[in-house]
């Protein structure tokens, strides 16, 4: 069975697509410039070049026409006519608590998306046409919407409810949901095989550490606790995002500089983080390249980066009372065996030791803890769409 799998952002569509009874990826693709100057898309047939053309495209059915198209080419396609495709998964950033699963979509599941819109606003709406233009040009395709915050639907309410008045929970739905959800189960799973244990019997602490970056506990199988919260900004010192902070600060800036909420807003989203500390780049490989040149304000960043996800795992020990592994992914954390070895170091009071010969790798599964550490330490490069393919899979096929 062929499944496409879309990953739509506000002018941008990701895809691949699966064979699923080997999990072979026959080919993925990009378009880019949706709705805007240049548009143009780039397709990969697995085992040959990519394929780029330039072309207008006003919108989202319009991108995903030149997707279909490149997926039946005889020289490019993967198929010979789109009923080969049996079914479609999404990425939906935001399901709010509506749903801890990837659902089928029906109309009533579009309903609620489209309510839970307010709490995703830049991005749920781009899931949405994405879904829609799916719809449109494959009708009776079934499709599956996989959410960023399902997996973390199972934290109880001591790691979700936040200390303001109970009644903004109730009336406006403020609380931590928690994203990355989808790589945080992947890796979790991968971790439980290459544990040879079973995922209810497990500790884990999941860490994945990309431009944006977010920590789980992973308890007995069910997420107990994430550094995410309310929107992705909370947490851990991102690319961009400054992670956590107090939160009084926004509004004394703000009456410093003269600044609206709406332009705080910005500073914490897109001018914080490793950028806003190096001054250099939201690129780890930029600002590690400028501390080995000595460049101080880059030291204090990944200092501060690595400070950050210690104090998580160290947080994340306590609630769960103990940790069976620790598992690292994503861009920084799947490539960067300097900043892995930061957080590490000196936690061996909490069992956790580093070895630094098996941490000298990048991009594959591993096991890089040193032999007595009672924690285990992994490095799993995440796959999100094999596992939003891997649920529309099960989905789909039980229909
Ligand atoms: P992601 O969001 O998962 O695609 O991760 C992207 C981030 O991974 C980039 O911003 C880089 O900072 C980081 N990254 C990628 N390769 C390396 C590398 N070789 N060393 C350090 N960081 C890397």
């Amino acid at each position: 069975m062929k499944v496409l799998v879309i990953n739509c952002g506000s002018s941008s569509l990701k895809y691949q697509v699966l064979e699923m009874e080997t999990e072979e990826l026959l080919c993925k693709g990009l378009v880019e410039r949706i709705g805007i100057d240049g548009s143009v898309i780039n397709h990969v047939k697995s085992g040959m070049d990519k394929w780029v053309k330039e072309t207008p495209m006003k919108n989202h059915t319009e991108a995903k026409g030149h997707v279909l198209e490149a997926l039946v080419n005889p020289e490019r396609g993967i198929a010979k006519s789109m009923k080969e495709i049996s079914a479609v998964g999404h990425r939906v950033v935001h399901a709010g608590e509506k749903y801890a699963n990837s659902v089928l979509i029906t109309d009533e599941v579009i309903e609620v998306l489209k309510e839970c819109s307010e709490l995703a606003p830049l991005h749920n709406p781009a899931n949405l046409q994405g879904i829609a233009a799916c719809r449109e040009l494959m009708p009776d395709t079934p499709m599956v919407a996989v959410f960023d915050t399902a997996f973390h639907q199972t934290m109880p309410p001591e790691s979700y409810i936040y200390g303001l008045p109970y009644e903004y929970y109730e009336k406006y739905a403020v609380r931590r949901y928690g994203f990355h959800g989808t790589s945080h189960k992947y890796v979790a799973m991968r971790a439980t095989k290459m544990l040879g244990k079973d995922m209810a019997d497990l500790k884990l602490i999941t860490c994945h550490l990309g431009n944006g970056a977010s920590i789980a506990a992973v308890k007995n199988g069910k997420v107990f606790d994430t550094s995410m919260g309310f929107t992705p900004v909370a947490g851990l010192v991102m690319g961009t995002r400054c992670g956590d902070i107090d939160p009084a600060i926004l509004a004394f800036v703000a009456a410093k500089e003269d600044k609206s909420f709406a332009d705080m807003d910005k500073v914490i989203n897109k001018q914080s983080g490793v950028y806003g500390l190096s001054g250099v780049s939201s690129d780890f490989r930029d600002v590690e390249a400028a501390a080995d040149e000595g460049n101080e304000r880059a030291k204090i960043a990944l200092k501060v980066y690595a400070h950050r996800v210690k104090a998580y795992i160290g947080a994340y020990i306590a609630e769960m009372n103990g940790c069976d592994a620790i598992i690292f992914t994503a861009g920084l954390a799947e490539n960067g065996k300097t900043m892995r070895k930061a957080i590490c170091e000196n936690m061996d009071s909490l069992g956790i030791v580093l070895c630094d010969e098996r941490n000298d790798v990048r991009g594959k599964e591993a096991l890089i803890s040193a032999v007595s550490s009672d924690v285990k330490i992994l490095l799993i490069p995440t796959n999100e769409e094999l596992m939003i393919a891997k649920d529309t899979y099960e989905i789909v096929g039980a229909l």
